[in-house]
C-alpha cells in the first residue's frame, strides 16, 4: 500500500466509507502525500501533458486575449491577474512575454498565483523570475486571499482537479457513491450509501436520467464559479476557463486516473496517479450567472484558438524556424486544435462582468454543441 493508501484505510476503518470528493481531495492535496504536493507531474517525463507544455503559442494567444480584455475594460490600474493552478508557470510566462506589446498592461498587473503545491510554487517562481512586472508575483492557497479589484483570471486544467461527488440512479432513487475498504482490507472499492433526498444536487440535465446513470457534481467548482462571478460583477473583468468536458453532463462517470500518460484504475495506489473528472461547464456557467456575471460559450478549444489566430502565429514562428522546428509547430497546432486530439474535447468558457461585450474568441462563435 502507498503511504496515502494506509492513511485512507485507517480513516475508513475509523469513520466509515468516504465520499468520492473526500477520497479525491486526500489523493490530490493531502499535505504530506497528496499527488500534487510532492513533485512535478507535468510533461513528457511525468504523467500528463497540458496545452501550455505543448506549445508557447497557447500562452501567447491567451496573453494577447488578456491585453484585449484589459483594453476593453478601460485599462484599469492596478488589475489583478490571477492564475488558478499554474503548473510549471509556462502559460503565464508565455502570456506575459506576448503582453510586452502593451507596456501599460505589464505596469498595471498585480500577479497572483493560486497554487496548493509547494513543489510547483518553487517551479513557478523559477519560470517567472525574468518577468518584468512592477511588483513580484504573490502566491495564495485559494482565490479568497486575492485582494478585491478588477480581475483577469485564467485557469487551464484546474477545475478538472477539484473534488467531485458521484451519485448513481438506482431503482430506489439517487444514491451517493462512496469509497470503502475492499474485502481483503488492502485496497479500495466503490459502494453505495442508502438512497436519500438528493435530487436537488443532481444537475438539471440528469434529473430524469435512466437507471444506472451516474451524476457528478463539484461543490468546490460551483463555489469557485460563484466567487469568480461575484468578483467580476462587483469590480469588472474577465475569466477564461479551459478544461475538458462536455457542454452538458453525459450521465456516465468520468473520474479517471492517469499515470505516465496511461489510464490507471481510479482506486488503485492512491497518490501515485493524477485523478481528474470532466468539468460540468453548464454548472460552472450557471454558478457565475447566479452571482450576476455573464457567461460566454463554452466554445471548443479548436474554434477558440483559430479565432485568436493560431494559424497566423504558427506561420510567423515558422518563418524563423528550422525545418525540424517547423514540423514541431505544425504538430503542436494539430494537437491543440484538431477535433480528434484536444480541439473538441477541450472547451473554453469566458466569464465577464455584467456590462461586457463577448470577449475575443467568443463574439462570432456559436457555443459548442449548438448546430
Ligand atoms: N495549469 C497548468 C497545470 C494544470 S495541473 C497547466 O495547464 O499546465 C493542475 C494545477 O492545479 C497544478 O498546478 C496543481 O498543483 C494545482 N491544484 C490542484 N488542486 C488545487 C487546489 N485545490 N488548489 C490550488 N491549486 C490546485
Amino acid at each position: 500500500m502507498t503511504p496515502l493508501a494506509q492513511r485512507l484505510a485507517a480513516r475508513i476503518a475509523r469513520q466509515g466509507p468516504l465520499t468520492v470528493a473526500e477520497f479525491m481531495a486526500a489523493v490530490l492535496t493531502n499535505p504530506e502525500h497528496g499527488y500534487y504536493m510532492t513533485g512535478d507531474p507535468l510533461g513528457a517525463g511525468g504523467d500528463f501533458t497540458t496545452a501550455p507544455e505543448i506549445s508557447q503559442m497557447f500562452g501567447e494567444l491567451i496573453g494577447l486575449w488578456c491585453v484585449d480584455c484589459w483594453q476593453a475594460l478601460g485599462e484599469p490600474a492596478p488589475v489583478h491577474l490571477v492564475e488558478l493552478g499554474p503548473g510549471r508557470g509556462t502559460l503565464m510566462a508565455d502570456a506575459l512575454r506576448a503582453a510586452k506589446l502593451a507596456p501599460g498592461f505589464l505596469r498595471a498587473i498585480r500577479l497572483h498565483l493560486v497554487e496548493v503545491s509547494p513543489a510547483l510554487r518553487v517551479r513557478q517562481e523559477a519560470t517567472l523570475s525574468e518577468t518584468p512586472l512592477a511588483e513580484p508575483p504573490r502566491w495564495h492557497a485559494h482565490l479568497g486571499a486575492v485582494p478585491e479589484g478588477p480581475l483577469l483570471l485564467l485557469a487551464n486544467e484546474f477545475f478538472d482537479a477539484l473534488p467531485i461527488r458521484q451519485f448513481e440512479k438506482t431503482p430506489h432513487g439517487w444514491c451517493e457513491r462512496l469509497v470503502r475498504l475492499d474485502d481483503a482490507g488492502t485496497g479500495f472499492a466503490f459502494t453505495l450509501a442508502p438512497p436519500g433526498p438528493l435530487a436537488a444536487l443532481i444537475p438539471p440535465a440528469l434529473r430524469q436520467a435512466s437507471q444506472d446513470s451516474v451524476a457528478e457534481v463539484s461543490p468546490a467548482g460551483t463555489c469557485l464559479g460563484v466567487e469568480i462571478g461575484r468578483r467580476l460583477a462587483a469590480h469588472g473583468g474577465a475569466a477564461l476557463i479551459v478544461d475538458y468536458g462536455p457542454t452538458e453532463p453525459s450521465g456516465r462517470p468520468t473520474l479517471q486516473a492517469v499515470r505516465r500518460h496511461k489510464p490507471q484504475a481510479v482506486l488503485e495506489a492512491p497518490g501515485s496517479a493524477d485523478l481528474t473528472a470532466h468539468v460540468d461547464f453548464a454548472a460552472l456557467a450557471q454558478a457565475a450567472r447566479d452571482a450576476d456575471a455573464l457567461a460566454h460559450g463554452p466554445v471548443t478549444q479548436g474554434a477558440f484558438l483559430a479565432a485568436l489566430g493560431i494559424a497566423e502565429r504558427a506561420t510567423a514562428l515558422t518563418k524563423e524556424a528550422t525545418s525540424a522546428q517547423s514540423s514541431d509547430i505544425a504538430a503542436a497546432v494539430k494537437r491543440l486544435t484538431d477535433p480528434t486530439e484536444m480541439g473538441e474535447l477541450f472547451k473554453v468558457l469566458a466569464l465577464t462582468g455584467p456590462a461586457s461585450r463577448p470577449p475575443a474568441g467568443f463574439a462570432a462563435l456559436r457555443p459548442a454543441g449548438e448546430a
